[in-house]
């Protein structure tokens, strides 16, 4: 075999083997266009390379002309495939100009056709033999046909479409493949010029375009390798980014989900196979997923996603109850990011729900405790309170009991003197009011119900706490002393349950100064602006003051140093005083006793 077979067949071989696998990446995706270019591409190269074979070995000028004439066929689909292939793969050059040249080369099959013998030979007049790598070769003698010129023009066309998309692509940041393709075209042209040259000079027999479209198709394939190496790359880290979020998703008992709007389908992964019970690997659509929701939640979930959706939101936020596989209920969060197409129309939702079922225990387990905790506080300030309201109570019926006396002798009298019995109804009257009064405030303190805010002048406030206290006050021989100055702005806040924080504040200093050793037994409650927007509110006693070990202690529920307390005081002051947006705080004062203060915010305008 001649060295001519060897190397135009080893060419040929080499394009055909390229195509073939590209053909088959095309196959297995239809997407990859580009691929399917180059097949083409390739195997034309491949033609051409057995048809420059086979012409060089022509006997007779028309066998030679013939064979030429299919070889512009193969070329023409080499360019135009290189043409729609550097403008898909790199993103840019000027459709026009693909278009401009793929017409040219088909122009040119016209010609190449329909004229004797060829579109490169007006006339071939004889065949010259000449030895070449140990064979002879066949030289055509004759007359260039003028459409020639179409050609070189698609040539020069292709080589400024190529480098103008090039220089496009290294704009769009593609730098290198821009590079490899925009440069390939000028070395097709500078080796085709080179090849023409050493042919005149008589070095070689023919132009060898085998190899001036070699470069071509190889400099297609390099780049195609690259993105099937860039490819793996991507199949190895996506592999190992998924697996890292299995991982993290598996650990965090996070819930992985997507649900394709399009097609209803929901895919989840394994995490969110547990949370659901049922999946068991199997897609499901949206009406399936629904089934496995509570019942009193379905229609909730299913609305906030399609409203979700209609009002082109994108993030969705839910929470909603599921029945698993073993009818236990389970509290689910997701959150969702919807995608929306060109249209705005929803394609499909990504997310990640979690478990939240062991929060939603504790919060319901809160909640329990709060109320029985106001249940029992409710119950213990009754407790504290009904002494001193039975106090409060005595003095006005007392009163009403010997006016009521009394009216009755001066009705006795002949004739009654009804001017004393007027006054004494009224002084009646007044009573009843003052014992309705007393009634009111304690039904007050045991109501329910939310903070109603409103502006309470500070004097007013302290002394209805006060009133409430002041029959226990004289009978444990205790002086309080009230200082409110008098320019002081209105406290925003809740008049009944800030009543219950002084009177609370005030047992406590009762029952300390009850057991303290100084003969003294003094309370003081006193009012003073703190700051622009704060008021303060003081209550000090002549007690033992705080054990200073056990400050940190005070506010928490259920510390006591009382044998008959219950240690929810000053915790229920708390709650009720950071619900007011203020602060409360306590001390002991330098001397002895202890020193509560209660900050509230100013009423606006105040
Ligand atoms: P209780 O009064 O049921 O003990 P509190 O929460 O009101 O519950 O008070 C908790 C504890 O704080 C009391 O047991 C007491 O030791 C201490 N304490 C509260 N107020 C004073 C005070 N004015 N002087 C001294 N100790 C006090």
């Amino acid at each position: 075999m001649s060295w001519i077979t060897v190397i135009w067949s080893m060419a040929a071989g080499v394009s055909l083997t390229l195509a073939a696998v590209n053909l088959l990446v095309w196959l297995r995706d239809r997407d990859a266009v580009a691929n399917a270019l180059f097949s083409v591409s390739a195997v034309a190269a491949a033609v051409l390379a057995m048809q420059e074979l086979a012409v060089m070995r022509a006997q007779t000028p028309a066998e030679f002309g013939a064979i030429l004439r299919w070889m512009h066929v193969s070329a023409a689909m080499i360019v135009i495939a290189v043409v729609w292939f550097t403008h898909l793969y790199l993103g840019a050059g000027r459709r026009w100009l693909a278009w401009l040249i793929t017409g040219l080369r088909l122009l040119v099959l016209i010609p190449n056709f329909v004229l004797y013998p060829n579109a490169t030979f007006a006339e071939i007049h004889a065949l010259n033999r000449v030895s070449f790598l140990g064979e002879t070769l066949s030289v055509p003698m004759g007359e260039m046909n003028p459409w020639r010129s179409l050609i070189h023009l698609s040539m020069v066309l292709l080589c400024i479409f190529v480098v103008d998309a090039a220089l496009a692509a290294r704009k769009l940041g593609r730098g290198r493949q821009a590079l490899v393709l925009g440069a390939s075209i000028p070395i097709a042209i500078v080796l085709s010029a080179t090849l023409s040259g050493l042919m005149a000079h008589g070095i070689l027999p023919g132009p060898f375009v085998t190899f001036v479209f070699l470069v071509l198709v190889l400099a297609m394939a390099f780049e195609l390798s690259v993105d099937l190496l860039r490819a793996r790359q991507v199949t190895g880290e996506l592999r190992d980014s998924r697996e890292r979020m299995r991982l993290a998703a598996q650990a965090a008992d996070l819930g992985l989900w997507e649900w394709d709007v399009v097609r209803d389908e929901i895919w989840s992964n394994d995490v969110d196979h547990t949370i659901a019970g049922v999946f068991g690997g199997k897609r499901i659509g949206l009406a399936d997923y629904l089934e496995l929701v509570h019942p009193d939640d379905r229609d909730r979930l299913e609305t906030t996603i399609r409203r979700t959706m209609a009002q082109a939101r994108e993030l969705l936020q839910v929470e909603y109850r599921m029945i698993g596989a073993d009818s236990t209920e389970r509290w689910i969060v997701a959150w969702g990011k919807v995608e929306y197409g060109e249209r705005r129309q929803p394609l499909r939702i990504r997310g990640v729900s979690v478990d939240i079922t062991a929060r939603k225990q504790l919060e319901t387990e809160a909640q329990q405790h709060r109320n029985q905790l106001t249940r029992v506080q409710r119950g213990f300030v009754l407790g504290q309170l009904s002494s001193a309201v039975a106090h409060e109570l005595n003095q006005p019926l007392g009163a009403i009991l010997r006016n009521a006396e009394a009216g009755e002798a001066f009705l006795r009298q002949d004739p009654p003197d009804l001017g004393e019995v007027r006054e004494i109804l009224a002084d009646i009257q007044k009573d009843d009011q003052r014992a309705a009064a007393v009634i009111q405030r304690m039904r007050s303190l045991l109501q329910q119900g939310e903070l109603r805010f409103e502006a309470i002048a500070p004097l007013e406030l302290i002394q209805q706490a006060a009133a409430l206290l002041a029959a226990e006050m004289r009978t444990q021989h205790v002086t309080l002393g009230i200082a409110v100055p008098a320019d002081l702005p209105k406290i925003r806040g809740d008049r009944i349950h800030l009543q219950q924080v002084l009177v609370n504040l005030l047992l406590n200093s009762l029952d300390a100064v009850k057991t303290g050793n100084s003969g003294q037994r003094q309370i003081d409650l006193h009012a003073a602006r703190a700051g622009e927007a704060m008021l303060s509110l003081v209550v000090e006693d002549s007690g033992p003051g705080f054990d200073p070990a056990r400050l940190v202690d005070l506010f928490e529920p259920f510390y006591t140093t009382k044998p008959d307390g219950i240690g929810l005081g000053l915790s229920l002051c708390r709650t009720i005083v950071d619900a007011h947006g203020g602060r409360i705080s306590a001390a002991n004062r330098p001397r002895e006793g202890a020193r509560v203060e209660v900050l509230l915010p100013v009423a606006a305008g105040g």
